[in-house]
């Protein structure tokens, strides 16, 4: 007989702990199933980790930086197995912390992978469990190219398994992760070398994000490599050589990482016994609702090829708990004007469409306000990062449909204004605001 339960969490990441703890708080009889370790993605190999080591890069900065200052500051080194156990413990406290969660919230937690028997029962090992309501939230996996020698690379996995830091890194890939990671280890020290297929970074956000990010880089000694596809990787005497599509090859690096991009985990959950559509990638297809096109599956955060964010798989998943148990029938997630910020250094935030998208929407009723400058921060130090910032308007009223910036404290400062971009504000709402000064943040109120 299966154990029965009112909804089940295939997955325990953000999405699944955040959509099985809301419908226990509803009162249902939750379970989550998960292999690993709570937490998913972000906590364990994503975002958290992450931070912390963007925190220690952006720390290595300040202490350049407060020389300028008057600090007579020696330095006598980063001791990276330090960092890499202080952050492990970090992660493994947040572990129990979920775990505790999940016990003070009476949702069970099955340890294992599932697979559907049928679309409303599904077999975890020996265990056979059934619901009504069953969520898929099993996240996404890293690429490797499909090349001769990928294994010899690491992902974003292998990154926090890194013991010591290596001192030549190549870093293969154009987006959020190669730009991070770019920063990360460049602050703490190595040499990086970026390898992209096209001719910059970032190639989906506002063009000014990408220019910008791509001086602050090199002005930092990361080296940028444009046009180059990996065709193969391969270990020499003088360490790992990466070949080129084009015959081009660059050899002596201790580690490469691939960053290109991460693919939907669905395929061990025999989706075929449930009936369950998913396109030949393994994004499960879902409506606005979350529905799959069986009735009672559902599908959240990154396995549904949305915006792979973490606040994005936890708003879908507490909104379906919401509708399904909370007495809320149309509620559900818009996706339109979801912030995000890059942690690369500096960081960048940015909000809505880029430029280039907004002139194909509104054509010519598109304007622009830009600024770059040196923010006050640098007034005393050797290193001058700049800030750069753009917002997009659109029609008569000129409505922000655009906000991106670069630079100090962005990462902090995008999530007020993704507010007002979201509730529909105007060039001149921003105008009529009065700004804070001396900060970076005012001059996103006083572009003219
Ligand atoms: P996950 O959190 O990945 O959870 C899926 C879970 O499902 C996993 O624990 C997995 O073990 C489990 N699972 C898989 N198959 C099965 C199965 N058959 N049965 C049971 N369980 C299964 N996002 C941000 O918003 N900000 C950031 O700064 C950020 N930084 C990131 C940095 C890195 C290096 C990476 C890789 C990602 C980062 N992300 C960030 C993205 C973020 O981590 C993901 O978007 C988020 O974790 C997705 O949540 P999810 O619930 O869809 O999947
Ligand atoms: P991304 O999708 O951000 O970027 C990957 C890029 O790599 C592609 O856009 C593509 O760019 C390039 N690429 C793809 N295939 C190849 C190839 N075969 N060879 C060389 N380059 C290739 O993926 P990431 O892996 O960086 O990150 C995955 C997701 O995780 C992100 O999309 C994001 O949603 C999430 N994330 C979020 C973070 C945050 O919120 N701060 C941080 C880290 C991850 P091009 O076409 O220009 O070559």
């Amino acid at each position: 007989m299966p154990v029965h339960y009112d909804f089940i969490a295939i997955g325990g990441g953000s999405g699944g702990l955040a959509s099985a703890q809301r419908a226990a708080e509803y009162g249902a009889r939750a379970a989550v199933i998960e292999p690993g370790r709570l937490g998913g993605t972000c906590v364990n190999v994503g975002c958290v980790p992450k931070k912390l080591m963007w925190t220690a890069a952006s720390l290595g900065h300040a202490l350049e930086d407060a020389r300028g200052y008057g600090y007579d500051l020696t330095v006598a080194g980063h001791d990276w197995p330090r960092l890499k156990a202080a952050r492990d413990a970090y992660v493994a406290r947040l572990n129990g912390i979920y775990a505790a969660n999940l016990e003070k919230r009476q949702v069970a937690w099955i340890r294992g992978a599932a697979r559907f028997l049928d679309a409303h029962t599904l077999a975890v090992g020996d265990e056979v469990l059934s619901a009504p309501h069953i969520v898929i939230a099993t996240g996404s996996r890293a690429e490797r190219p499909a090349i001769e020698g990928a294994e010899l690379g690491i992902t974003s996995d292998g990154f926090f398994e890194l013991a010591e830091r290596p001192a030549r890194v190549a870093i293969v890939g154009s987006g959020y992760i190669a730009v991070e990671l770019a920063g990360v280890f460049a602050g703490l020290g190595s040499q990086v070398t970026s390898f992209v297929r096209h001719e910059r970074l970032l190639r989906n956000f506002d063009v000014m994000l990408a220019a910008s990010l791509a001086r602050e880089y090199a002005a930092e000694g990361i080296e940028l490599v444009p046009h180059a596809a990996p065709a193969a990787l391969a270990r020499t005497a003088e360490g790992l050589e990466l070949r080129l599509q084009d015959g081009r090859r660059r050899g002596g690096f201790d580690c490469v990482l691939w960053a290109i991009g991460r693919r939907p985990s669905s395929d061990a959950l025999d989706l075929g016994r449930a009936g369950v559509a998913c396109y030949d990638d393994g994004v499960v297809i879902t409506d606005k609702y979350q529905a799959t096109n069986v009735p009672g599956v559902y599908a959240i955060g990154d396995v549904t090829g949305r915006e792979q964010l973490t606040p994005v798989a936890i708003a879908a998943g507490r909104r379906l708990s919401d509708r399904l148990f909370g007495g809320q029938p149309e509620r559900h997630l818009d996706y339109a004007l979801i912030p995000t910020v890059v942690f690369s250094h500096p960081p960048i935030g940015t909000v809505g469409l880029t430029e280039a998208a907004a002139r194909e929407l509104y054509g010519e009723a598109v304007r622009t306000y830009s600024a770059g400058f040196v923010p006050m921060y640098h007034a005393l130090t050797d290193a001058k990062r700049r800030v750069d910032l753009k917002l997009v308007c659109a029609g008569s009223e000129e409505r922000i449909v655009g906000l991106h910036v670069i630079g100090h404290g962005a990462d902090e400062m995008l999530q007020g204004f993704a507010v007002a971009v979201k509730m529909g504000a105007r060039k001149r709402d921003f105008d009529d605001t009065v700004a804070i000064h001396p900060t970076v943040a005012e001059e996103l109120v006083t572009l003219r």
